[in-house]
């Protein structure tokens, strides 16, 4: 019902304690929802016997498979109203049992919805027609290989259902990496990212999954299609720019070429305190725009600096982080410190257990925590949610204002 872990979870007390912090949170926290208390009713069809080995008609997994991960699904599922229960959950293992999959609903009126890691946060994986007999949600975790490394071009052919983590262990023996991280990264996959544009953190350069991508398997209603992998091409619109982003509605992703790079070795990071945001604005404005190109440059402003345990004091918080697999970065970061203090930043040099390396620690381990803490929040009646915008230099002033106002 919620994210990541059972274990992770905030416990009762945990939430309580949490609630206690807030104005108008319930007394107790709501119960975390029972399978057994939904009443999913027998599928509406049945898979023929070619496919039923590949499929799936158990209660916890058609449950599991009816929602994505917003802030709205954990609300929904803590009602225990979880909306339209797919009839099936299928789990195949290589393209041909996709191909398979569709043309067998295709020919019964069973709607194929797509399911990666399922942390969708836009109600992507649920069904919202009403046009079909029954719902089939096609979960391709299973295909979850990398299948070709070609390491003096720094790519990989690799399965659209491996989860981040598998991903990167899979390439870490050939000294390459996708580096592409999402704060779901654990829990979403290559064709999850892919199908929704994903935009990985910890990085300021190449931050979408747009950016990886050299060619794509897609099994459509119409056939397979593949575009051609290449380098690089200027002919003409490109065929991947139609299916990513494209939520799987145009067809199922089942793989992908993507464009590698060598691990970091060489890694620095530092965080500097500001008394005026507007500064720090400027500083963040100075940063991007210098060809420093920091790996991490975010940030936090004195509520979710005070949140994450990255200044007490009411400072805005600015993480910064250089990471090179060729050279050393320290002067790059010495400068954009030098850059930063230049706006008003308030640098202590560090040094292991220094307070600027706390601070960056304690953002990670906050934001890598954050979301089953919204879980926690939602079981006390709370609403926490993350929302994404982008706005040109010239507005983020008014933007930063009208979110405070509002
Ligand atoms: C706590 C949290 C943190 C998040 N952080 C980020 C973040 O940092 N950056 C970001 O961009 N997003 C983030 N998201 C949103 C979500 O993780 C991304 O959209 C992610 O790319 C979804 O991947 P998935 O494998 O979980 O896909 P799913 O949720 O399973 O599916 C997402 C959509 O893609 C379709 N789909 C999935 N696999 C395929 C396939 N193989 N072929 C065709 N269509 C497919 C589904 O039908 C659905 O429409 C976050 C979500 C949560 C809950």
């Amino acid at each position: 019902w919620g994210w990541g872990w059972e274990s992770a979870h905030p416990d009762d007390a945990e939430c309580t304690a949490m609630g206690a912090l807030l104005p108008g949170t319930l007394a107790r926290p709501l119960p975390v929802p029972r399978v057994a208390d939904l009443g999913i009713e027998a599928p509406a069809v049945q898979a023929p016997p070619s496919l039923a080995r590949l499929i799936s008609t158990d209660p916890a997994d058609r449950a599991a498979h009816a929602m994505g991960k917003a802030y709205r699904d954990v609300a929904r599922a803590l009602r225990g109203r979880p909306g339209r229960i797919p009839d099936l959950v299928a789990f195949p293992t290589r393209e041909s049992e996709v191909t398979d999959l569709l043309d067998w609903a295709g020919g019964h009126g069973v709607a194929v919805v797509p399911f990666g890691g399922g942390s969708s946060v836009v109600g992507g994986v649920e069904y919202r027609g009403d046009r079909h007999r029954a719902v089939l949600s096609l979960d391709l975790t299973r295909m979850d290989r990398v299948l070709e490394v070609e390491s003096a071009g720094r790519a990989a052919r690799i399965q659209a259902g491996t989860l981040g983590p598998g991903l990167e262990n899979q390439l870490r023996p050939h000294g390459l990496t996708l580096r592409h991280f999402p704060q779901s990264f654990e829990f979403s996959t290559l064709g999850g990212w892919l199908a929704t544009r994903a935009g990985g953190h910890y990085a300021t350069g190449r931050t979408h999954i747009d950016d990886f991508v050299q060619s794509m398997r897609v099994v459509t209603p119409a056939g397979t299609s593949e575009s051609w992998r290449l380098p690089a091409s200027g002919a003409g619109p490109s065929p991947d720019r139609l299916f990513l982003g494209s939520e799987g509605t145009l067809g199922i992703i089942t793989e992908a070429w993507v464009r590698l790079q060598a691990r970091p070795v060489h890694k620095a990071s530092a965080s500097l305190a500001f008394t005026d945001f507007g500064a720090a604005l400027e500083a963040v404005r100075a940063l991007a725009q210098s060809d420093l190109a920091p790996a991490n440059c975010r940030l936090l402003d004195s509520g979710e600096a005070a949140l994450a345990g990255a200044a007490q004091d009411g400072s805005a918080v600015l993480v910064l982080g250089f990471e090179s697999a060729d050279a050393p970065v320290d002067s790059r970061l010495a400068q954009a410190v030098d850059l930063a203090r230049s706006h008003g930043g308030r640098y202590e040099p560090s040094g292991a257990g220094a307070p600027a390396d706390e601070a960056v620690r304690a953002w990670r381990s906050a934001f890598l925590r954050m979301p089953y803490l919204r879980d926690g929040l939602a079981r006390m009646g709370a609403v926490a949610e993350t929302f994404e915008t982008a706005a040109t230099w010239d507005r983020v002033p008014a933007l930063v204002e009208d979110v405070r106002s509002t």
